[in-house]
């Protein structure tokens, strides 16, 4: 005779099974709806902009061009000013101790090409050789040596996330022949108190060969250290590594992805943020305080309803705009570029405030 739990069971079994191949099929890839606002093949989705892809030497038509052989007008040595590297037949070379050079523009999330060659004869051994990099966020740096037959660790040869992680193959081509990267990356991610919440991730192809599959740096890449994750923006500079060897690059283009690309970011120099720093008169009930911290620009405003301190993130050499409220200043300047007012947006209404100090 069959006891009580034994006919639960019975009827339980049938639908924890069912309950199983549910959640199991849910979790398989290409089941669970990727969209659930549109049914497949949904006549009314939005077809994807359409994107001149380019060729070689060419960037797609909806890339930003970061070198194309002309000028450094994009960048900048670290401290914002001139680069000091030269361009001559259309390539960019690296000048020893001239420093790292990063771009104006601000990246995070992107699709990053880079071409580049090692100088020809070949000089020095191992980590000597053609050293360079290329740095994401000016914090995470993709190896770039002549690796075509120079031996080094592991972890720092061409296509390196320096220090951390190998190229899954060595695909260099011989110094003085142009290489390619092509890079996938994904910032790190931050929570609200500043703790690393998700890993930057990098995807590179060397030459049109994958040596990086989503690699997840365990912090910022350095020489003889590892150290852990410390928040930054969301938008970084770019820049390439001056290791004192004359190291060519030419066709450098990025597009940023995701929401990143919706407001372009740009870091200048504190030179220049200087010349914005002051105190700035609406009417006797509100002013606009303008402060510098390290090097990004920081707005108070003084109202009856008190004071507020919002973070300025840069459009232009100009044109500056916070980014939880809708809110931009442009600064009116004189011959010199100081400042000598602002125009304060909110909300779509216009204060022009007058610089008292
Ligand atoms: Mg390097």
């Amino acid at each position: 005779m069959r006891n009580r739990t034994s006919i639960q069971l019975d009827l339980l079994l049938p639908r924890i099974a069912a309950f199983a191949i549910g959640t199991l099929l849910a979790a398989l890839p290409g089941v669970a709806q990727p969209d659930p606002a549109y049914k497949q093949h949904a006549a009314d989705r939005p077809k994807p902009p359409v994107v001149n892809p380019g060729g070689l030497g060419r960037a797609p038509s909806d890339a930003i061009v970061l070198f194309d052989g002309k000028d450094l007008a994009g960048w900048c040595s670290m401290d914002g000013t001139a680069p000091k590297w030269i361009v001559k037949d259309g390539v960019m070379e690296c000048v020893q101790g001239s420093g790292m050079i990063r771009t104006l523009q601000s990246f995070g999330d992107c699709q990053l090409h880079v071409e580049w060659a090692a100088p020809i004869p070949p000089r020095g051994q191992g980590q000597g050789r053609g050293n360079s990099g290329v740095f994401l966020m000016g914090t995470y740096e993709i190896q770039v040596l002549d690796s075509y037959q120079n031996t080094t660790y592991a972890d720092g040869q061409a296509g390196a996330v320096y220090g951390q992680y190998p190229p899954l193959v060595n695909a260099s081509l011989p110094p003085g022949e142009w290489q390619t990267y092509d890079v996938v990356f994904r910032r790190p991610r931050f929570d609200g108190e500043g703790r690393p919440v998700s890993p930057a991730r990098i995807t590179l192809l060397h030459n049109g060969v994958l040596v990086q599959d989503g690699a997840a740096p365990s912090g910022p890449t350095t020489w003889m250290r590892r150290p852990p994750y410390r928040q930054h923006l969301d938008k970084l500079p770019l820049s390439l590594q001056d290791h004192g060897n004359p190291v060519r690059f030419r066709n450098i283009w990025v597009r940023e992805l995701g929401s990143d690309a919706a407001q372009k970011e740009f870091s200048f120099s504190t030179a220049l943020l200087d010349r914005y720093v002051g105190t700035y008169y609406y009417d006797p009930l509100m002013s606009i305080v303008i402060l510098r911290k390290e090097e990004q620009l920081i707005m108070k405003v003084v109202s009856p309803g008190g004071e507020a301190d919002y973070p300025l993130f840069a459009e232009s050499e100009t044109k500056f705009f916070t980014k939880l409220v809708d809110c931009s200043v442009t600064f009116r300047t004189n011959a010199q570029g100081v400042a000598e007012g602002l125009a304060f947006v909110m909300g779509g209404d216009t204060r022009q405030a007058k610089k008292i100090k």
